[in-house]
């Protein structure tokens, strides 16, 4: 298949669904890792598609929505600061922080700027040169290399007013956590695809083995994610655990080298808090050594926060898989993404903002045939 539309062929898609019925003989329970498949599958309703036997369960990988609340209150103090252009992905800008957001900072004076690469805020502060410009660096595998690139770049072009408020966090890792949670019933993963077209798949067959669980790269168009499921449900129905690639078009098992080496120049391998969840080893980067100086972190002096969360969010659960969106009890009452209580109800990718958005309103999920390219 050439275009993203032969991805979404609902012929395809009942070829694929007809063969996963006819493959499942009990119950499993599989885990898509990434925000942006949840959106798909809760889009394409294709949850509700599947067999009984077939439980999806909604993972971590929300980029915004496991931004610790110590970071975001920690970027919304160094916001405040008088000289301080703070530059950010919009999806951040309505993230609750302990008790305000970026979008207030910016109503009280601060100065706020969304931007759409990391790159546009090292332009920022070559023609700003007075003012500290400061990029909010987050997300997986996926934002982390262009971001290690910039300050590659911001040091090679001697541009010092420039720093990374960085909560770079890596998908491995949470597995890990996962599988060894004692409420854990995941039994299968689709791998995020966008994460290991950089990573490659090296990091994956020693969990799969370790924990008896295949895992599935998968892309993110509904008939990559039926792919996936077929292949992991046939695995699990012949007892079988390995790593297997769907997702060729994108994924190489080696990833992108560039990317990988331009990481391992920046960043180092760091212990991560992951909002919600706790703090997972090894799970995060931040800036290696060499690179201290473009640390927003060292740069500012903003320890002492306290943070709180608002106790009535069960984010932390939903993140987990151990809860649906719609069985919080704050869902599309007191918590909507007009007023979000979590980062879940507000990300472009968080799994309360799919069910909010395609389920909670009333609309029927989106024919295949009728959805728009993503
Ligand atoms: S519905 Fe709102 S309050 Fe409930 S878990 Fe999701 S973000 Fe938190």
């Amino acid at each position: 298949m050439k275009y993203l539309e032969e991805f979404q062929n609902p012929e395809l898609a009942r070829g694929l669904l007809d063969d996963i019925r006819a493959t499942v003989t009990r119950p499993w329970a599989l885990m898509e890792v990434c925000g942006g498949q949840t959106h798909t599958i809760i889009r394409h309703g294709i949850d509700q598609l599947l067999p009984d036997e077939v439980e999806l369960i909604h993972g971590p990988g929300c980029p915004v929505c496991v931004t610790p609340l110590e970071v975001i209150d920690k970027a919304l103090e160094i916001a405040s600061r008088p000289g301080v252009i703070f530059c950010s992905f919009g999806d951040m800008l309505r993230v609750p922080g302990t008790d305000r957001d970026l979008f207030r900072v910016r109503g009280e004076g601060g100065d706020v700027r969304i931007v759409y690469s990391p790159l546009d805020a090292l332009r920022i502060a070559r023609e700003n040169p007075t003012r500290e410009v400061v990029f909010f660096g987050i997300g997986f595998e996926t934002t982390a290399p262009p971001n290690a690139m910039t300050v590659h770049q911001a040091r090679r072009l001697g541009i010092r007013n420039f720093s990374l408020l960085v909560s770079h966090v890596r998908v491995p890792p949470a597995i890990e956590a996962i599988m060894t949670s004692p409420d854990c019933r995941v039994q299968g993963f689709l791998a995020a695809g966008h994460v290991c077209s950089v990573m490659g798949v090296d990091e994956y067959p020693e969990l799969a083995a370790r924990h008896k669980v295949p895992i599935v790269v998968t892309g993110f168009e509904p008939l990559d994610i039926l792919e996936g499921i077929r292949r992991t449900v046939h695995q699990l129905e012949r007892g079988e655990h390995t790593v297997e690639n769907a997702y060729p078009r994108a994924v190489r098992p080696e990833g992108n080298p560039a990317a990988k080496a331009m990481l391992a120049d920046v960043f180092e391998v760091t212990d991560r808090a992951w909002r919600g969840i706790g703090v997972i080893p090894q799970s995060g980067w931040r800036l290696s050594a060499r690179y201290r100086e473009y640390d927003a972190e060292h740069r500012f002096e903003v320890s002492g926060i306290n943070t709180r969360e608002p106790a009535e969010c069960r984010s932390g659960e939903v993140l987990q898989g151990l809860l649906k969106p719609n069985q919080c009890e704050a869902f599309g009452t007191t918590c909507t993404p007009r007023s979000p209580l979590g980062a879940t109800m507000v990300s472009s990718e968080g799994a309360c903002a799919a069910y909010y958005l395609y389920r909670r309103l009333g609309m029927p999920a989106a024919p295949l045939e009728a959805s728009p390219v993503a």
